[in-house]
Parts: structure tokens; C-alpha cells; sequence
């Protein structure tokens, strides 16, 4: 990063970022990309090019533009989110999109998009139902985003290329800052004229950066050395979950990078404070607790999680 070469990126002279725009469209068979400061500014500038005043975009009741964006494309862009039924395993099935979309008539909202996420709170959706859904959209002239907030974690559960798996979206938002490592940034990618539009909208959005060529060499130095390593993520995970399972001590479900606790007869204030005295950061949902796994946790780091668990689970049992 401290070495990078950088330029004015909103003159379009920053070589890194132009860099790591290239790359990333080249990965998921794009024309274009645009680095974004945040996943979540990377999906409005992505809706609102997609959409205008008075339009509607599906999103799964559960999904992050629906729930964690603080409705940034009604507050921002006069446009309705209209949530959808999503099945447990973070699904939207082909019918349900199809009802939602509303009929030509002055009563309702245009509905313009389909916005799809993957992984769905770390579960991973198969190529087949993701191309169903997408399929049921563009039958009715809808757009379809993508956002792949962990769309490399989705990959790799699927074992299939990155543009095997962007071929179902028109535009798809990475970010870069989630299992990859960096410390910042997030990518749009998409076809030239919405991105040219997302563009706009990044600066409109206050997204504009100069040198951020410094946050462009981390995500380059992510898209070569640490998409591989997902898999050691996913493996740990899965090991996490079932050292938590022969505890006893409560239902433990994990996806790829994530494992989900829920403590039977326990004080979760109390196991949380103990996991924290071990220098274990939990998620601190309650009932069930959030567990993710990434590159900072080595072997040596999963082992010591697990044995706080012994113990703090031990010190957190309620009497039954
Ligand atoms: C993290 C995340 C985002 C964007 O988050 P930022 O914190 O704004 O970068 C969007 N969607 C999903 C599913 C996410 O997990």
C-alpha cells in the first residue's frame, strides 16, 4: 500500500485503482468497475443508476440493502423497496419474484430491479436457484444486482468460476473489506453505461476519493493472495463448529466462513464476558451467537477460541 502508484482517482488517473478496476471486471466478465469507499455505497450508487424516482426494487426481506442500509434508495433516491419472502436458506424462489412485480398501472410503483445477495449470512446459494430467480426478472425486463458483499466466500462454496456465478447479475458489488482483509473499499461491477451512472453516483454520494490508490494495491494484493485461502476460512469454520457441537453445550449450525451458537440454559452476558477475558470476540447476538472465521485466524487462534469455550461455557451454565 505505502508503495502504491496513485493519481487523481476522480479525474480517473489513479493507475492502482484503474488497476484493480480492470481486474475485477476482467474476473466476473464485466465491461467496467468502479472502487467504492463501502459496500453499502457501492450498492445505492448501484440501485440508483438502475432505478429512478417513483421505481421499485425486490430485495429479500432478510438482505442487507433491505435491513443494514438505512433505506439509503427511498431516503435518497424516492425509490421502494419492496421485500420479498426469502426461504431459510436465504433464497428467493422464481414465483415469488414474478408476483411481485407490478402490473403497468398508475396505482403502483415501476418495478425496475432485482437485487439478489450471496452469501445470505454466510450461506452460500447454488448457481441453479440464483439463475432461476434471475431468470424470472429478465423475463419481465427487470435488471438484476448482485450484492456479493462475500461473493468470493460464495465461490468458493460453490467451487465455480467468479463469472460463472456474475453472470446471473447485470452489476455486482464485491467488497474487498470483508473475508479478503483490506482495510477499506468495496468494487461495482457492470456493464459500461451503468457504471458510468454509478460513477456520477459515487461522487453525487460523497464517495469521490483522490490518492486511493493506497486502498486499491491492498484490494490487488487480495484478488492474488487471499481469494485461495477462503477455503482454509470455510475448513476452520467447520472445525470450530464441530468442536462447539461435541461441547453439548447448545445447537451450532456454520457456513462457509461463519458458525452460528445458540448456548443452551446459559447466561450469555456472562459467556460473553469470560470469551472476552480470553481475548474472544463473539458476535453478540443473542439467542444465537455470531462466530466468523478470516485470515487472522490461524490455527493456533482457533484452537485457543475453542478451549475459552470449554471454559466459559463451563463458567456461564445455568442450572437446569
Ligand atoms: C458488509 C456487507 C455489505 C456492505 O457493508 P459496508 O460495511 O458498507 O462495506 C453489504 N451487504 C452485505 C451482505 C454485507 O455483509
Amino acid at each position: 500500500m505505502a508503495a502504491a502508484d496513485v493519481g487523481d482517482d476522480v479525474y480517473g488517473d489513479d493507475p492502482t485503482v484503474n488497476r484493480l478496476e480492470a481486474t475485477l471486471a476482467e474476473m466476473l466478465g464485466k465491461d467496467a468497475a468502479v472502487f467504492m469507499p463501502t459496500g453499502t455505497q457501492s450498492n445505492l450508487a448501484a440501485v440508483l443508476a438502475h432505478c429512478g424516482r417513483g421505481e421499485e426494487v425486490l430485495v429479500g426481506d432478510n438482505y442487507h440493502i433491505m435491513c443494514h442500509e438505512a433505506a439509503g434508495a427511498s431516503v435518497l433516491g424516492g425509490i421502494a423497496l419492496q421485500p420479498l419472502a426469502t426461504t431459510p436458506s436465504g433464497r428467493v424462489t422464481p414465483d415469488t419474484v414474478t408476483h411481485a412485480i407490478k402490473p403497468d398501472d398508475a396505482h403502483c410503483p415501476m418495478t425496475r430491479l432485482l437485487a439478489l445477495e450471496n452469501t445470505v449470512g454466510g450461506k452460500a446459494v447454488p448457481l441453479a436457484e440464483m439463475r432461476a430467480a434471475s431468470d424470472a426478472a429478465k423475463a419481465h425486463g427487470l435488471a438484476v444486482h448482485l450484492d456479493g458483499a462475500r461473493f468470493f466466500n460464495a465461490v468458493t462454496a460453490l467451487s465455480c468460476a467468479p463469472h460463472a456465478l456474475a453472470e446471473i447479475a447485470d452489476t455486482i458489488s464485491v467488497c474487498l473489506s470483508k473475508g479478503l482483509g483490506c482495510p477499506v473499499g468495496s468494487v461495482l461491477v457492470g456493464p459500461g453505461d451503468i457504471i458510468r451512472r454509478a460513477r456520477r453516483n459515487r461522487k453525487l454520494l460523497g464517495g469521490g476519493l483522490r490518492q486511493a490508490g493506497v486502498l486499491a494495491a491492498a484490494g490487488l494484493f487480495a484478488l492474488e493472495n487471499t481469494v485461495s485461502r477462503l477455503t482454509d476460512d470455510h475448513e476452520r469454520a467447520s472445525a470450530l463448529a464441530n468442536a462447539l457441537g461435541a461441547m453439548g453445550g447448545g445447537e451450532v449450525t456454520h457456513h462457509t466462513n461463519m458458525v452460528f451458537f445458540t448456548p443452551a440454559r446459559c447466561d450469555h452476558h456472562k459467556l460473553h464476558d469470560t470469551l472476552a477475558r480470553f481475548g474472544i470476540k463473539a458476535g453478540a447476538q443473542s439467542p444465537t451467537m455470531r462466530l466468523v472465521v478470516h485470515r487472522d485466524i490461524d490455527d493456533i487462534a482457533l484452537n485457543a477460541a475453542i478451549a475459552a469455550f470449554e471454559q466459559a461455557l463451563d463458567a456461564a451454565q445455568m442450572p437446569s
